[in-house]
């Protein structure tokens, strides 16, 4: 079974984030031309403006890359827009995309879908098994509802609507704001900063003990080119590389990368968050697709990327 993507309207909602912009790169690559709203004329929680601007552009296909995220700081500080506006986002855009009768549909979520204590690695089947993680719970109910959205969408109308799980995502594009940031942005930016000031150490947040799944997100865009041309189904599917990692591990190759050889003071004030968060991608695994760039690698690449200014928001 495959989706030929050639001659589509494709619109990558979300086309200025990290997932996004590298999704359109990576489309480019294949010579897909890729619809995008200027910047500022499209707010997509609000309903009336979707529906304008899909039924003047006429997608085939779209992908919801677009999303209200951030690290453990932020989701904490504001749930609100975590819940809220993610939830219109989805929401809007689905039915937007439903009424215009799109080709096909492709949503994103993430791993924090899956109970804190979901048995590791995750499958796809351990979603609504058990309690949420407490730190990110707002993003996650919008991100489950949006799952369950499209399954309706599939199950209702006959839509072709999919949805992928990437894992704990980093690269060009990503936001370097130290409090609503995730971590390897973060600690690429402290590394920095440490290195440069000289400092004997430099501070991580929680024990360094939970471990983290981390994926390029130029491996992301290629999986999830291949599951717009491969992957037909209701059931979300997982997008992860199988390898995983201690905070405390993950800090010190940044350091490596960084050129910072001091020492790492754990600040245990800061959450920890879910103990272990790892995906089972043997769904997509089985049906051929295989990442590509290794952490040290794809390490190197965003701290190239935060040198470069290559995307970087720094709050
Ligand atoms: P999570 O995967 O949803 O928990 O999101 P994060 O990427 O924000 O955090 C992952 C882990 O890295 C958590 O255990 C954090 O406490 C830890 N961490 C260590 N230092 C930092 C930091 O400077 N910023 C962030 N966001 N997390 C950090």
């Amino acid at each position: 079974m495959s989706f030929d993507l050639s001659g589509r309207r494709i619109w990558v909602a979300g086309d200025r984030g990290m997932v996004g912009s590298a999704l359109v790169r990576r489309l480019a690559q294949d010579g897909h031309d890729v619809l995008a709203a200027p910047r500022g004329t499209l707010d997509l929680t609000r309903q009336a403006e979707v529906e304008a601007w899909v039924a003047a552009n006429r997608p085939d296909v779209v992908v919801i890359a677009a999303a209200r995220v951030g690290g453990i700081a932020a989701n904490a500080a504001r749930p609100v827009d975590f819940l809220h506006d993610n939830l219109l986002i989805e929401a809007n855009i689905m039915a937007a995309a439903a009424a215009t009768g799109v080709a096909k549909l492709l949503f994103l979520g993430s791993s924090c879908i899956y109970p804190r204590l979901a048995a590791q690695p995750m499958a796809e089947e351990a979603l609504l098994t058990g309690p949420l993680e407490p730190t990110n719970q707002w993003y996650a109910i919008a991100k489950i509802a949006g799952i369950k959205l499209a399954e309706a969408y599939r199950q209702q109308h006959g839509l072709d609507f999919i949805s992928a799980m990437p894992t704990n995502l980093y690269g060009p594009g990503d936001n370097y704001d130290l409090e609503s940031s995730h971590v390897i942005p973060a600690l690429i930016r402290k590394a920095v900063a440490a290195r440069d000031a000289g400092d004997a150490a430099m501070t991580v947040w929680g024990s360094g003990t939970p471990l983290r799944e981390f994926m390029h997100v130029d491996d992301l865009a290629d999986a999830l080119v291949f599951l717009l041309e491969h992957y037909s189904a209701a059931e979300h599917i997982n997008v992860g590389t199988g390898q995983e990692v201690t905070i405390a591990d993950v800090a010190r190759l940044i350091g490596e990368v960084v050129g910072f050889a001091g020492d790492l003071v754990f600040d245990t004030s800061r959450p920890d968050g879910t103990p272990r968060k790892l995906m089972d991608s043997s769904r997509l695994l089985g049906l051929g697709w295989r990442p590509r760039i290794g952490l040290r690698e794809g390490l190197a690449d965003a701290y190239r990327a935060f040198q470069a200014h290559d995307g970087v928001r720094l709050g």
